[in-house]
């Protein structure tokens, strides 16, 4: 399966399916990255073992050259020093300006990679070779950071990949609670815009929770198509793409305060939907069954809808208005009409929001 996105003049492939790596260097060429041309294959502990050496030798017999880095797993790697470290092994590789990267992992090999190429020289090629379900997210749009010490995604740019090569076979070895995860992010893409997946969602739940190989493609293109159209209506985050923040928000809130390891980006965000749903419809903005409808979906694929153990909704309100998203002090948020609906809503009052969470706590 294939999709495109279209950005202005440019656009780009994402294409979906079972051993897509195997011919990595077919579908390179048809994107214009040339035999000719130096590769870097960027890539984390847990993935290399599995995955690069036959992407490397497959690329390889095709003539390319190839060199490859594989960094820790773990947000810790989108750091600074990490950055430098992959910057000075791509001088030393000598890459130069028709180089290309290879982002071979999950998210956070994606963000750190793309962030890279942004920069190397200026900005180089990049293709988003994702290894986790979560990446289906991370992988189209654009966005590539690091982080900083005092915020997350602070460091980065706007760089588009040339190409996104989905091998979903991939996923095989992905862990469980990383699945999940992944499944918030999918769930996510048709509360926002596509009630008939969510229904497709609740209804396939077994089948995808086995990864079956044909409704998992499906699940990512549809996620991907969500995404890639609301990025193709606002490449740098003007007005719509914001909400692509659903339950973000709170959700970061909770990721800052569980300390970014008791609750994953998934979890986190999961309960994070279920309390902007909630909210909506305390405030009469959403129909009535939006809140038990997206807790409903997003148990079926395992993930948390309730409250985090004893964490302070002050605590939270006030990690919310730290969030880079708030504007002014006062908060907007991304709410639910409906399933598949989803507005942002400006200068929320914080009492409604403050009371909504000292229920759900
Ligand atoms: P991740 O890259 O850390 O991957 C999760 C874990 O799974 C890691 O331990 C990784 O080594 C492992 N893994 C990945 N693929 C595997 C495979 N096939 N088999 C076995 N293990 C595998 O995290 P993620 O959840 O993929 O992505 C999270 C990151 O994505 C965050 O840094 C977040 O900020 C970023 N993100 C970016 C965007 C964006 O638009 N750029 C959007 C959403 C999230
Ligand atoms: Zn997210």
């Amino acid at each position: 399966q294939t999709l495109k996105v279209e950005l202005g003049e440019r656009s780009y492939p994402i294409l979906i399916g079972e051993h897509l790596l195997q011919r990595a260097s077919d579908q390179l060429q048809e994107v214009g990255i040339m035999s000719k041309s130096k590769l870097m294959i960027i890539t984390d502990q847990h993935v290399a073992p599995r995955y690069l050496a036959s992407l490397q030798a497959e690329l390889e017999a095709a003539g390319y050259s190839v060199v490859a880095k594989v960094i820790e797993p773990g947000e810790q790697s989108k750091s600074l020093a990490v950055y430098e470290n992959v910057m000075t092994e791509a001088i030393k590789a000598g890459l130069d300006r028709k180089s290309a990267i290879l982002a071979l992992g999950g998210g956070v090999v994606g963000d750190l990679a793309g962030f890279v190429a942004a920069t190397y020289m200026r900005g180089i090629d990049f293709v988003q070779m994702p290894t986790s379900l979560l990446a289906h997210d991370s992988s189209v749009g654009g966005k590539v950071a690091i982080n900083h010490p005092l915020g997350k995604n602070l460091i980065g740019a706007f760089h588009q990949p040339k190409a996104v090569i989905y091998d979903t076979a991939t996923l095989q070895t992905l862990p469980k609670r990383e699945i999940a995860a992944g499944f918030a992010e999918v769930i996510k893409h048709g509360l926002i815009a596509d009630e008939t997946f969510v229904t497709w969602l609740e209804q396939e739940a077994d089948r995808l929770g086995a990864l079956e190989a044909d409704a998992i493609a499906k699940a990512i293109y549809q996620g991907c198509r969500v995404k890639a159209a609301i990025v193709s209506a606002d490449e740098t985050e003007q007005g719509q793409r914001a909400l692509l923040n659903l339950g973000h928000t709170f959700g970061h809130a909770f990721e800052a305060l569980s300390s970014y390891s008791t609750l994953n980006h998934g979890e986190a965000i999961s309960i994070g939907m279920c309390v902007a749903a909630r909210l909506a419809e305390r405030i009469g903005f959403a129909k009535s069954g939006t809140y038990a409808r997206t807790a409903r979906v997003l148990g079926l694929y395992h993930l948390p809808t309730t409250w985090p153990a004893g964490m302070s909704p002050d605590a939270v309100l006030e990690a919310m208005k730290r969030d880079k998203k708030t504007v002014g002090g006062k908060l907007a948020l991304i709410l639910p009409r409906a399933i598949g609906s989803v507005e942002v809503v400006k200068e929320i009052d914080e009492n409604d929001i403050l009371s909504v969470m000292r229920e759900e706590a």
